[in-house]
């Protein structure tokens, strides 16, 4: 157990306190809940995913569909770190959270489908996922499972079978929309929650990182878990600005630990 400080210690009591009054409380997860697994963020400039490549030019929709050759082979690395991550204490902390009702959904920016393999139930994935792949010609919905690892491990561009189109992962590309139905469903909550717990997000992307804001402006409580300062720490009624996986664990801890 790392050491923490009294001051860290009583935020963890405060937000645990907070956590356990609440009745809706969701999780809005972002891509620092995910770098302690070895993925890197998607969006940010620090990555280095971005060190020898534009990000309009291959990661859009636009350049998709010019050079999808570019985007699978920019993606590949990053797909590969996805396929082969496991979840980290602070997705098993929030899964356990869950199962025994403390929190009820997960809103996540990110594409790794993380949360759902440590055992959250209730995931809204508005950036989507790898999941699944969609035709970009015909519109045919296909599982990524059987295109996804062909493609990491021997760098083959998946196709339709139907009509030899190319099949584009269920992920967000610059320029394009969030999926709606993921997308009404996140806000509709976040206007619903009593207690919002940001976790893993500097709130940097829009739209999402307006939900909190709907959140607070309907009387929510706000609890933030992220190594950098959010514009939202003003508002928030905890703020840890430190790693998740030393946090996470310790409230789940206080929580369900009698
Ligand atoms: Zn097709």
């Amino acid at each position: 157990m790392p050491l923490l400080s009294d001051h860290t210690l009583q935020r963890i009591k405060n937000a645990a306190d907070t956590i356990y009054h609440a009745k809706q409380a969701v999780v809005l997860s972002g891509a620092g809940i995910s770098t302690p697994s070895g993925i890197a963020d998607f969006r940010s400039a620090k990555s280095g995913l971005w060190q020898r490549y534009d990000p309009f030019e291959v990661a859009s929709l636009n350049s998709f569909r010019y050079n999808p050759e570019k985007f699978f082979n920019w993606m590949r690395p990053l797909a590969a770190d996805i396929f082969h991550a496991t979840p980290n204490a602070a997705h098993v902390a929030i899964a356990d959270l869950e199962k025994n009702g403390f929190i009820k959904q997960v809103i996540t920016q990110n594409i790794d489908g993380l949360h759902q393999k440590a055992g959250s139930m209730d995931v809204i994935e508005v950036h989507g996922s790898l999941e699944t792949l969609s035709c970009i010609h015909c519109f045919q919905v296909y599982p990524g499972e059987g295109y996804i690892d062909d493609y990491i491990e021997n760098g083959v561009i998946p196709r339709c079978p139907e009509c030899q189109g190319v099949l584009k992962p269920d992920v967000i590309l610059f320029g394009e929309q969030l999926p709606s139905k993921a997308w009404l469903k996140a806000n509709q909550i976040s206007k619903q929650c009593d207690l919002m717990i940001v976790v893993g997000s500097s709130l940097e992307v829009l739209p999402v990182a307006g939900l909190p804001m709907r959140a607070i402006e309907n009387g929510a409580h706000l609890i933030i878990i992220n190594n950098s300062q959010t514009y939202m720490d003003v508002r928030a009624d905890v703020v840890f600005a430190e790693d998740v996986i030393t946090i996470l664990p310790e409230i789940s801890r206080q929580l369900l630990d009698h």
